[in-house]
């Protein structure tokens, strides 16, 4: 039946109880414990039954108990507190952007695009990592006091809830979000209508509305398309995160990049930084690039410039196959009419997404899109830095992969949505409420070790025994569905040891990240699980069992993940095995944290380098979990002897069968040897004392380190601030710098291969002392160019065995002057302050004022 007309029916709710509507509808309450409490408090269970949303829980509660609430005094009371902290967050006195950026031009924005958020787990638009982190980037974002807008798509159906049949194999279900009882506000037109962006596929257009979610201070834009104006193809752009085909995908980046910057436009928004948080949006350049030209009258290059200089490109996979790669027909027949627009043939348009403007064949990467319109371009951990410089080098030829321009910031979560309540309660009686946004400098990160032992691990003991139960409930709940007998149900209830050392692992089911490593040798894994490991154990004579708890998800398409989630259920079934292994189905945001506060390990075990970062144990960490991980992505640049173990030494072997068999022997090694001893070794109160060493030196040393704040803080001044400046320089003046600019790139273009190195003169020969000065003179004839164009640097260091530089230290040279012959003199002095087999080596690169950095031109030239 099709309903003639519908209607939005709002909770009713008791005058007193008013402010609660707001409060609901911000996500500020996914990081106030106290408001969590609150809603909870309300209807525990029905608090359970919404999947923590209090828009529905508003909309369905039983009208008495709102009214009991709104006669109790005790509710009440509690309500004002958090409703005052609300208020206060909302209107602060000043913030760390005010603070920060004091010569803040007006009306400085920045876009935040995103194919995924996770922002809490009863807004089911994210999959993973990339969505987590979005989410806590914009946390942090209004902690902070950016301005900063988020944009994305809001998913029908969103990412595949999972459950298991009786023999482990994943299976998938995608239940549908009823927008109206989420935290999600339509945006409307002054006269109440739906407000409506529009985006031209070939042959049609296609309408989409937005929605709003309140993140703290920061507005996420979400657009749908899931409209009666549109065709039945086309309502379901939006319905699945991942799901679809290529022409799917196609279809939605091209709704997040080109809707994304219309829907900012409709909304009277002028971002003056565009930040690109993995290659699916990077269509917005192309829309950013058309306005300019059909509104602005820019040239094509003009509006290049203005384009890259405000837009940042974060890479998150160091593996090729994880990045967009489209076939260029299909580029062509999607937006080809940009290329139209730019006054570019096909093939310079499709350049734009390649490595060699001149292949042909070569498929069209939203990365190097995104590389090629971005003046800012970052990986998301240190070692991942290094590999997105060897991964992308082929972009810049002409440089070793040491200087490609692909810099780092390394990832972190969001503290006050990581940390379970009641080790948030501690914290902010032991260090203060700054804790959750102080940098490591901050001195009351010393205070940590003023928290008693016996405070801290009673403290984790709760969570810990907090989520046995909520594993033994949700284990339960699958073996209903699935029709188990109540033999099974009541083994279920009493699975795991509350007091027992807790491994703890989930994570997406990639084969990369190897969830089965500790499987790999069942005997021995058998042994150390029912406690044979031999370890002092203070004043309690007792085995030191071990136990596991996982989760994950195998995307739907991966069977080889599929296969790992179903090894591990085998494994469980095994003699027993139930009591010291169980999987919760269904990973999500609700499950992540339950499991980094309860666990008392983190266990990661991806194959180097191929986790680019990793969040899941910074969750952990920020709870006090030592981490037990490969040194891979933001582990190998943690203290891993102080906060936690590392498993092997970093090496990679190309025999991935010998690489595994090595890495699962150091795993039971370092539980032998290492993590069982120090859990099990008990004070006379059954404290242990060494594991809450490594606990503390977690949360002093990790919580300020892996933290959005940090990041944000990061982006913000290496990024977006930098970036926003050059905007509006090249902007002012009806964008004279800009146009200044595409035409001096052009001449270097024209001019560059014409550059001579003449002549590179030292004033001593072969041999040197230490510490002895040494003039060099460089003489150059640069044709068409003047000396201001180009930068002339020397660079001196150590000659190696293959006959190269290594660690070569630059100096910028000096132009002195024009020989008789006209041609332009460089000089510069060096001394060496080791002896050996030196050498110099002389680079020349373009000058600009207006150049965000020397190679954005991607013009090199070595003598
Ligand atoms: C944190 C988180 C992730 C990311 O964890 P990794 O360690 O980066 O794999 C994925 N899914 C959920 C639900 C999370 O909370």
């Amino acid at each position: 039946m099709k309903p003639i007309r519908t209607f939005n029916v709002r909770p009713h709710l008791p005058q007193r109880l008013e402010p609660l509507r707001e409060l609901a509808y911000n996500l500020y309450w996914t990081w106030n414990t106290e408001a969590i409490a609150l809603f909870r408090r309300l209807d525990p269970e029905l608090w359970e039954q919404t999947n923590h949303n209090p828009v529905a829980l508003l909309g369905r509660i039983r009208q008495d108990r709102l009214l009991d609430a709104a006669a109790d005094n005790g509710f009440l009371a509690q309500m004002e507190r958090v409703i005052s902290q609300f208020q206060e967050y909302a209107q602060p006195v000043q913030t760390w952007y005010q603070q920060t950026r004091t010569a803040a031009p007006p009306s400085e924005c920045i876009a935040y695009f995103s194919l995924e958020f996770g922002l809490t787990e009863c807004l089911p638009i994210y999959s993973g990592g990339l969505g987590v982190l979005a989410g806590d980037h914009l946390k942090s974002a209004s902690d902070l006091g950016l301005p900063l807008v988020g944009v994305g798509l809001l998913y029908q159906k969103g990412y595949f809830s999972q459950y298991l049949s009786a023999d482990g194999w994943q299976q998938e279900r995608y239940p549908s979000n009823d927008f109206y009882t989420l935290p999600l506000k339509l945006i409307t037109t002054p006269q109440g209508e739906e407000l409506h962006i529009c985006v031209d596929y070939p042959n049609r257009d296609v309408q989409a509305r937005i929605w709003q979610v309140q993140v703290g201070r920061v507005p996420l834009y979400l657009l749908d398309t899931n409209l009666p104006e549109n065709s039945a193809y086309d309502q379901q752009i939006t319905d699945y995160l991942y799901g679809g085909d290529m022409d799917l995908r196609i279809h939605q980046e091209m709704l997040l990049g080109i809707g994304g910057v219309r829907l900012l436009r409709s909304l009277g928004l002028r971002p003056t930084v565009y930040h690109m948080n993995e290659g699916h949006s990077a269509f917005l350049s192309l829309e950013r690039i058309r306005q300019l030209i059909a509104e602005d009258h820019l040239s094509y290059d003009e509006a290049l410039q203005v384009v890259q200089a405000s837009q940042l490109f974060t890479t998150h996979t160091p593996v090729p196959a994880g990045i967009d790669l489209f076939p260029a027909d299909k580029v062509t027949y999607y937006v080809g009419h940009y290329a139209e627009a730019f006054n570019l043939s096909q093939q310079e348009f499709l350049s734009l997404g390649r490595v060699n403007p001149g292949a042909f064949q070569e498929p069209f990467s939203m990365a190097n899109l995104a590389i090629h319109t971005a003046s800012f371009v970052n990986g998301v951990s240190a070692l991942h830095g290094e590999v997105s410089r060897q991964m992308f080098q082929g972009l810049w030829p002409n440089l070793p992969p040491t200087e490609v321009p692909i810099t780092s910031i390394t990832n972190g979560v969001h503290a006050r949505s990581r940390v379970s309540e009641p080790l948030q309660y501690l914290l902010d009686i032991y260090l203060g409420p700054q804790w959750s946004d102080a940098p490591l400098a901050d001195p009351l990160w010393s205070r940590v070790s003023s928290i008693p032992d016996e405070e801290l691990w009673r403290i984790h003991e709760i969570c810990r025994y907090q989520l046995v139960m909520f594993v033994r409930s949700r284990l339960q709940r699958m073996l209903q569905e699935q029709g188990a007998s109540s033999a099974e149900l009541t083994q279920a209830a009493e699975v795991l040891d509350p007091t027992a050392l807790t491994i703890g692992f989930a994570r997406r089911f990639a084969t990369y990240k190897r969830a089965t490593l500790f499987l790999r040798d069942v005997e021995r894994l058998r042994r150390i699980l029912l406690g044979a490991v031999p370890v002092k154990t203070g004043s309690q004579q007792r085995r030191p069992i071990v136990q596991f708890v996982i989760a994950g998800k195998a995307h739907p398409k991966d069977n080889p993940g599929k296969e790992l989630i179903q090894e591990i259920i085998h494994f469980t079934h095994q003699e027993g095995m139930a009591n010291h292994i169980a999987f919760i189905p269904d990973y999500d945001m609700h499950v992540a944290k339950m499991m980094v506060a309860g666990c008392d390990v983190w266990l990661n075990t991806p194959l180097r380098p191929q986790e680019a970062s990793g969040t899941s144990g910074m969750k952990a960490a920020m709870n006090g979990l030592p981490n037990l991980s490969t040194l891979d992505g933001w582990w190998d640049e943690a203290d891993y002897v102080k906060t936690g173990w590392a498993i092997g030494h970093g090496e990679t072997y190309d025999d991935r069968h010998y690489q595994d068999q090595v890495e699962a022997n150091a795993l039971y090694e370092r539980l032998e040897r290492d993590v069982i001893p120090l859990f099990y070794d008990r004070d006379e109160n059954g404290v242990p004392r060494g594991w809450v060493q490594k606990m503390k030196a977690a949360l002093s040393l990790n919580t300020p380190q892996f933290n959005t704040a940090r990041m944000v803080r990061e982006y913000a001044h290496r990024g977006y601030f930098p970036a926003s400046d050059r905007y509006f320089t090249l902007k002012e003046n009806n964008y004279a710098a800009a146009k200044e600019l595409a035409r001096w790139k052009a001449h270097v273009f024209e001019h560059w291969y014409s550059i001579q190195i003449i002549s590179v003169e030292t004033s001593a020969e072969h041999n040197l002392e230490v510490n002895e000065l040494v003039e060099v003179k460089a003489v150059i004839a640069l044709g068409a160019l003047l000396p201001n164009d180009v930068q002339v640097i020397l660079f001196q260091g150590r000659v190696n065995e293959a006959g190269t530089l290594e660690e070569a230290c630059p100096t910028l040279m000096t132009f002195v002057g024009t020989t008789p012959e006209g041609y332009s003199l460089y000089t510069a002095e060096i001394s060496y302050d080791t002896s050996g087999h030196q050498g110099i080596a002389l680079q020349l690169l373009p000058r600009h004022a207006y150049l965000s950095h020397p190679y954005e031109m991607g013009l090199v030239l070595w003598a």
